[in-house]
């Protein structure tokens, strides 16, 4: 077989059998095949997508290129949940604990911020002495002891994820459903859950900016899922504006302990209600959405899952204090307020606008290789839908200095628009897909 044959085909629009895909994932991986002939292909593949059986097969011959997490010691059904990156999405931090609680059993293998988008790694780490990195024996000692661990993807899981997303990010391929859905659903099905819960996010704060491509998107990774064995279901949530109250990674942990305790925003409290149904169903916990949403919301309103994060926290080597003393916490030196520049309602409060300010502040990687700043942020005090005297407080700036705070502070602004009219609230859940 040769590589120029492979990318022909595509090329002229055939779909691809599974040993030619897995001849070039492969090769491609051992350095057989060349960058120039891989990034051949996956223009290819973006201009002239896939079958659901070409993206299984590229989806699978992603997870041969490397070792796949065994689960199978730990007893019960195991759930993971996936986000496609949003900001201000902190439902992993709340969902994980929770769902242990309600009898789950969860090894969740977290990201870094990709892009403009948060990743939950950096957020668990702006918890004093807080390890992500366990080897596979400890995520699973873990599990069975606590129920519950979040860590990073260990370092063999799915090698071709890592060489073909940086090639794809170098030649602008990122934005491909084929790409996307077989590079998620490949860490996903090599981290070993049974069942998988997938939020596919849309909106001005995410890689899917309508909800037809979200929905595009969240049936590839299901087909994919179900292809692979594993129970999989999808929710579509909106990402007009950032998810509950705060963006920044110690800022969000808090926010997280406090919807742990029953006192979060309601958004985020109603979306981990919502993909916290889902896995219950998933996890044979409940037969129906509604009685597992129900459970969902009765656990979070008593306030156990708190207890479960702060054994979470221990078992992983962080200051478990931090659930009840927040203020242990990195805290940022400067604090500014953003004022209303005018009276009415908040009609737009853009959700990447308010990334772009965090990625200013130093909280969110961007595009440099630097590491984040913990402590900094934005907390949203008024958000859409909301009135604003002039004057009034729309948000407070968390920033290392004046300067950053200051460029953060003029940049959000410009996130929010105001309207004489009470507008209608967009919808959080656009779809379910199971
Ligand atoms: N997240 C991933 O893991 N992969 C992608 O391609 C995009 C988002």
């Amino acid at each position: 077989m040769r590589a120029y044959d492979v990318i022909l085909k595509k090329r002229n629009g055939q779909p691809l059998e599974p040993n030619e895909i897995a001849f070039m994932v492969e090769g491609y991986v051992q350095d057989r095949i060349p960058e120039s002939q891989m990034a051949a292909l996956l223009m290819a593949i973006y201009f002239r997508g896939m079958t659901p059986a070409e993206m299984t097969s590229l989806t699978m011959a992603m997870v041969g290129t490397g070792q796949t997490l065994d689960l199978r010691s730990i007893p019960g059904c195991k759930v993971d949940k996936h986000s496609t990156g949003g900001v201000g999405d902190k439902t992993t931090l709340v969902l994980v604990p929770i769902l242990a609680e309600a009898g789950l059993p969860i090894a969740k293998m977290s990201g870094r911020s990709l892009g403009h988008t948060g990743g939950t790694l950096d957020k668990l780490e702006s918890i004093p002495g807080l390890r992500t990195d366990l080897t596979p024996d400890e995520i699973v000692s873990q599990v069975r002891q606590v129920g519950a661990a979040i860590c990073a993807q260990t370092a063999d899981l799915v090698p071709a994820d890592k060489k073909i997303y940086a090639l794809r990010d170098l030649i602008a391929a990122v934005d491909s459903v084929p790409l996307i859905a077989s590079s998620v659903m490949s860490k996903k099905i090599a981290s070993g859950a049974d069942a998988i819960v997938l939020d596919v996010k849309v909106g001005s704060g995410a890689f899917m900016k309508t909800v037809h491509e979200a929905r595009e998107l969240a049936l590839a990774m299901v087909r994919i899922g179900q292809e692979a064995g594993r129970q999989t279901c999808a929710v579509i949530s909106d990402m007009e504006q950032p998810l509950g109250n705060t963006v920044g990674n110690a800022l969000e942990v808090r926010e997280a302990i406090e919807t742990l305790k029953g006192h979060g925003p309601a958004d985020l409290t109603r979306l981990c209600v919502v993909l916290g149904g889902l896995a219950l169903v998933l996890g044979g916990v409940v037969s129906a959405r509604a009685a597992g949403e129900s459970m969902i919301h009765d656990l979070i309103t008593s306030g156990s899952g708190a207890e479960r994060f702060r054994r979470m926290i221990h078992a992983q080597g962080g200051n478990a204090k931090i659930v009840d003393e927040p203020a242990l916490l990195p805290s940022a030196p400067v604090v500014l307020d953003l004022k209303s520049p005018k009276s009415g309602y908040i009609s737009r409060l853009d959700a990447y606008t308010v990334a772009r300010a965090e990625v200013l502040l130093g909280g969110c990687r961007g595009e440099s290789s630097l590491k984040p700043d913990p402590s900094v942020g934005v907390v949203l005090k008024r958000k859409v839908g909301d009135f604003a005297s002039e004057g009034d407080t729309l948000a407070e700036i968390h920033a290392g200095n004046r300067e950053s705070g200051g460029a953060a502070k003029e940049v959000l602004l410009t996130a929010y628009n105001f309207t004489d009219n009470q507008p209608s609230q967009s919808a959080l859940i656009h779809d379910i897909i199971d």
